[in-house]
This record gives structure tokens, C-alpha cells and sequence, in this order.
């Protein structure tokens, strides 16, 4: 299949609705479309609607192409969706749903709507981070800058409150297409027990990793080859250092600061997983690294556990939901409703609620 190379072939690519279609059923049907629902090849297709219906009886036998994807249930063509991947991916600092919109002529809402699933589209790939690693952490947001060092380290070994957050990252130096690779994240906080997991699950034991003096990491020494640059003194001796972190988390406060005009705390992660998408896919063209955000799309299918969707928007029983909506703003609302289209995982979404509940004990304790 090919791809458009450049913004402009994209452009007229993107223009015609049946090439869209057309691009993604080859996209995902490589060998023929099959049933979404019992994997059957027996369908009728009907061209003018772009849909099949399966020819065995049971529920959902009508079926398009956007089906089991982040654009399952939206009412935005193809032809947009793709556009705005396009511009998400191949923006250098990134896209704001303003010029979404703009380019696209939808509202911003619809727009943001669609950079969140796509986000959510480019989150990192799996596998374990091999060889020479190197492993640092960053904070972002809030004011931490401009607080006294004693009081910074003080504040931040803490939980993360003071509205900015922990970000831990990790820097394969030669990935598997010889160029490095990065995984990052937003962590609970900077001790041990919450970076040492880290590194274990993301690191294959034995391998070479490089980090600062942060004693968080003293326990690495036992699974891997751990060498320690100690940031007081210098920056680099040898090949003991984070320098590549250090241009990683420097892109992405640039992208942070000159795109968007702010980052709600909760969403920093899809920020992240943006960042590391674009720094991952830096050597490739902007059609490899657009089909790549595609592939990401058709194998995100949205949920639909009404469980979790009620927990996602504040909804249903528990003092933990009634007391957020209590709390929350209009827009803190909306946010939480899109948390369920964007097409996070179950056990994802889990684990951020619990976050999310872990911080607001933590600031409760703090303001009491
Ligand atoms: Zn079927």
C-alpha cells in the first residue's frame, strides 16, 4: 500500500472520502473483509453506505470500517480523522485542537474530542528496553521552579501535589532500529518503591542503566549493570550519562509550553505519550509515521463496560464519585466524560481512578 509522503499529497489524499475507505479497509483487512462480531468472510456489501451486513444471524451484523476502533461511535468522517492524525503526528511541537479545528472546520470541542483519542492512539508500544538504558525523572507543571531548593526538595518528595506532577522516563540508546527510544510516564511520586518497579518492568535485568544520584535507585544495583552520574558534581563521564533524557524532557516542555496554552494535570500523560511517539518515529517519514498512528487506532477498540463508564464520568453509587462531582467544574466534567470515548483499557482506566483517588486523600490530608 502506499502512503502519502508529504503534507501536500496528504492533502489531496485525505480529500476524497472513498480513498479513505478504501485506504482503510486495505489497512485493516489485508486478506478480506471478515465479519467484526464471528470473523465471517460471507457478507453483503453495500457500496453506496460503505457497510456490510454479515449473513449469519446474530447481533451487530451490520458493520463500517471504523468498527473496533477510537472512531467506532464518532460521526466524523474518515477523511477528518485521518487529516487530524496527519496533523497531530507530523506537527514537530505538536497540535493544538485550535488548529484542529481551524484546519478542519469542526468546533475545537470536536477537535479536542479527537486529539485525545488520537493520543490516546499513540501510546507507547511494548516490550522490554534492552543494552545501555538510561533512566530520569522530571517535574511538570506547577511552580516548582521558582521555589528555594530546601523547599523544592521538601514539596517534592512528596506526593506530587502543588499542581505539578512527576514524570519518570526511560532511554533505550539503541533501539531496535539503531536509533534510541524512549518510554516516559507520569509517576505518584520519586521514592524508590514507585521508580524501582519501573525500571524492572520495563528493563531486562542485566542490562547497563544510567542514571543521577537519586537514591531511589540504589536497589538497581543487584539486577543490572547500574552506573551512577552524580548531577551535583557533573553531567557526563564517559558513557555514564542522561543526556539523552535530558533532550527528551526539553521537547516535550517545549511542546508543552508553546502548544498548548495549558495542560490539566490528569491529561499530562496523553501529552507524554505524544511526545514519545513523535521522538520514537523521529527517523521515519511522515507516511511510515502516520500509517504507524493508524495501526495504533484499529486495535484501540472503545469500551463500553457501562462499570467503568459511570465511574469515568462521576456517575453511580460510591462516596468516592459523588464527592468528585461535588469538586469538579463544568469542563473538569467534560474532561471525565471524554476519559470514557478515548479508549483506554479497563485496568488503565482503573488504575487512574484509583490514582486520582490516592491524590485527593493526599491534598485533603495536606489542607486539613
Ligand atoms: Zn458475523
Amino acid at each position: 500500500m502506499s502512503y502519502p509522503k508529504g503534507l501536500l499529497a496528504a492533502i489531496h489524499y485525505f480529500s476524497d472520502l472513498d480513498r479513505c475507505h478504501d485506504f482503510m479497509v486495505a489497512f485493516r483487512w489485508p486478506n478480506g473483509v471478515t465479519c467484526s462480531t464471528c470473523g465471517s468472510a460471507d457478507l453483503y456489501y453495500k457500496a453506496k453506505r460503505h457497510l456490510w451486513q454479515c449473513k449469519t444471524k446474530h447481533p451487530k451484523q451490520e458493520f463500517t470500517a471504523k468498527v473496533g476502533t477510537i472512531m467506532e461511535d464518532s460521526p466524523i468522517g474518515l477523511d477528518k480523522w485521518f487529516a487530524a492524525a496527519w496533523m497531530v503526528t507530523n506537527a514537530k511541537n505538536g497540535t493544538s485542537s485550535y488548529e484542529i479545528a481551524r484546519a478542519l472546520e469542526v468546533t475545537q470541542k470536536t477537535a479536542w474530542f479527537m486529539l485525545q483519542r488520537i493520543r490516546a492512539a499513540m501510546q507507547s508500544e511494548g516490550g522490554m528496553l534492552n543494552g545501555q538504558v538510561e533512566v530520569d525523572e522530571t517535574f511538570i507543571g506547577g511552580k516548582a521552579r521558582f521555589m528555594h531548593p530546601d523547599r523544592r526538595a521538601e514539596k517534592i518528595t512528596g506526593t506530587g501535589g502543588m499542581g505539578k506532577a512527576a514524570v519518570m522516563g526511560l532511554l533505550e540508546r539503541h533501539g531496535p532500529d539503531g536509533h534510541s527510544r524512549v518510554r516516559a510516564k507520569v509517576v505518584k511520586n520519586v521514592k524508590r518503591k514507585t521508580l524501582a518497579p519501573e525500571v524492572r518492568e520495563h528493563v531486562t535485568p542485566g542490562s547497563e542503566v544510567f542514571s543521577d544520584a537519586l537514591k531511589s535507585y540504589d536497589d538497581l544495583n543487584a539486577d543490572y549493570i547500574h552506573q551512577v552520574i552524580d548531577h551535583a558534581e557533573k553531567y557526563v563521564e564517559g558513557q555514564v550519562h542522561t543526556n539523552g533524557l535530558e533532550n527528551f524532557w526539553s521537547l516535550l516542555k517545549r511542546c508543552i509550553k508553546g502548544t498548548y496554552v495549558s495542560v490539566e494535570p490528569f491529561h499530562l500523560f496523553r501529552y507524554i505519550d505524544e511526545e514519545s511517539f513523535r521522538f520514537n518515529t523521529r527517523e521515519i517519514n511522515d507516511g511510515q509515521r502516520f500509517a504507524k498512528v493508524v495501526a495504533g487506532m484499529v486495535g484501540k477498540r472503545p469500551r463500553v463496560d457501562r462499570r467503568i463508564y459511570d465511574a469515568s464520568v462521576g456517575k453511580g453509587g460510591g462516596n468516592m464519585t459523588s464527592k468528585m462531582e461535588k469538586d469538579e467544574t463544568p469542563f473538569q466534567r467534560f474532561e471525565r466524560t471524554m476519559r470514557h470515548i478515548v479508549s483506554v483499557p479497563k485496568k488503565e482506566v482503573e488504575r487512574r481512578i484509583a490514582e486520582e483517588r490516592e491524590q485527593r486523600k493526599a491534598k485533603r490530608k495536606a489542607n486539613s
